[in-house]
């Protein structure tokens, strides 16, 4: 029996390095990138080789393995870049959350290739406030009486709490004492605030009462926190914010709303039902936190709304220096809120309102039309099937929305894993065995890319 029967997979075809060391090219290697540098190369090379043998694919002659691992050190291709996320996924955490719309995009990087205003007052020459570029504008999209901008919600809800009730009592329902993942979890946020935990209520059911009852002169804050990735279904009860409002106003206890994903597009995008800026901010939340990066569909940023008052006392917390944000992101972030000003245009224009808009015809047209740029080879292994995409990003659980995509013949496992690894990577789902590639997260300009990756995955078939 030949190693490969015996389930070997050709692994003892591989050339060992030593002997891939040898050739001419990969002395010109070591020569222009040191030893090192190539043997390491030729190590992440066959360990790649290896991963993707199987039992039909022969293992790949010295030669490519040593143009791959040459082409390793040639291309300083840098680690973060970016990836055609085909996962149906559309706030994915890993690739990044929101995508950003071109305008935002080149708004941050022309403020970052230069010097900017970002706190300087052009008009009297003096110094200016780098927050003041976005806050009106955030302002007048929530009816706010006035705002400020850190690097995340989870910043925001820190400096809050420490701001507002540091040494004191923070009272939360125990059904909205939530994680909501990468171990941001609300006991502990209150907690490393240095503030201290009261929660009230059982974990399905709370009434303002409960609230009222733990108030003592040593609370600093009544909290509601959206519980942003799970829903309570069945015997359940909550007190809604307008309640909280009025017992806040009645014991002198300043409210605060931790909205998570902060929705903006409420009139169009009704069935995620994810509660609004604007209604937490009319209903008299003291303090309103949301994310730029979810459904606002902007940078990485934590939004506070809030009365003037509060939030002059959250400037002057020493913490907030730790939690500034950026010029990048605070060039990203005004382009984007600038979209909203105009609502219908922020639907085109910013990608997440965008994907989740389009209509699930409109998705298959597109993967039926992007057949056509592959070549027959190709072809052969990809039929157009209805899919299922999600919001992700720990937002809207349950909500699912019709879809359409690739569904591509052939081991899952090994094309998933070959998309993925590839230029640029794609990244897509498999489902019930077989790869799925949606195309409500890939934009009109990727189809072409997606394409061609898809081609070279059968590439050999096109040559025979
Ligand atoms: C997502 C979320 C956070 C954390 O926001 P980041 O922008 O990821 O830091 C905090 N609270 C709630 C309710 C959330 O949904």
């Amino acid at each position: 029996m030949s190693p490969r029967e015996t389930g070997d997979d050709g692994r003892r075809d591989l050339p060992s390095i030593d002997q891939l060391l040898r050739s001419d090219e990969a002395a010109t290697g070591v020569e222009r990138w040191g030893r090192e540098a190539v043997t390491q190369a030729l190590r992440e090379t066959l360990a790649e080789a290896r991963d993707n043998l199987t039992s039909e694919s022969p293992a790949p002659d010295p030669d490519r393995l040593l143009a791959a691992a040459l082409g390793k050190l040639s291309s300083d291709r840098p680690s973060l870049r970016l990836v055609l996320n085909a996962t149906g996924v559309i706030l994915h955490t890993n690739l990044g959350r929101a995508p950003l719309f071109r305008g935002a995009a080149r708004a941050a990087a022309e403020v970052a290739s230069g010097y900017s205003n970002l706190e300087y007052d052009l008009a009297s020459g003096e110094r200016g406030d780098r927050y003041a570029h976005c806050t009106h504008l955030v302002s007048r999209l929530t009816g706010s009486e006035s705002s400020l901008i850190v690097n995340n919600n989870a910043a925001a809800v820190s400096l809050a709490i420490n701001t507002m009730a540091l040494g004191r009592d923070v009272i939360v329902s125990r059904g909205e004492l939530v994680e909501i993942g990468g171990g941001f979890r609300i006991p502990d946020v209150i907690e490393r605030s240095g503030a201290f935990l009261r929660a009230v209520g059982s974990t399905n059911r709370v009434r303002v009462d409960d609230y009222q009852r733990a108030i003592t002169p040593s609370t600093g804050l009544l909290l509601k926190v959206h519980p942003s990735n799970f829903r309570v279904e069945g015997f359940a009860e909550e007190a809604t914010l307008e309640s909280l409002v009025a017992l806040g106003r009645a014991s002198d206890v300043p409210v605060m709303h931790d909205l998570g994903s902060g929705l903006l597009a409420e009139e169009t995008l009704p069935m995620l039902q994810e509660p609004s800026v604007r209604s937490s901010v009319a209903a008299g939340a003291e303090l309103v936190t949301w994310s730029g990066d979810k459904l606002l569909g902007g940078p990485q940023a934590g939004i506070i709304d809030g009365r003037a008052t509060t939030m002059e006392r959250l400037r002057s917390n020493p913490l907030l220096r730790a939690f500034r944000v950026d010029k990048m992101t605070l060039a990203a972030l005004e382009k984007t809120l600038r979209s909203y000003l105009a609502p219908e245009r922020a639907l085109v224009e910013i990608p997440v309102l965008r994907m989740l808009g389009e209509p699930a015809e409109e998705v298959e047209r597109r993967a039926r039309d992007t057949m056509e740029l592959l070549s027959a080879g190709a072809a052969r292994h990809i039929s157009v099937a209805p899919m299922r995409s999600v919001l992700g990003g720990g937002s809207a659980p349950g909500f699912e929305i019709a879809s359409a995509g690739w569904v591509v013949s052939g081991p899952a496992m090994v094309l998933e894993s070959k998309l993925r690894q590839g230029d640029p990577p794609v990244v897509g789902r498999i489902a019930e065995g077989e790869l799925h590639l949606d195309f409500r997260t890939i934009v009109e300009e990727q189809q072409r890319l997606l394409a061609a990756a898809v081609d070279r995955l059968f590439a050999k078939e096109d040559a025979e």
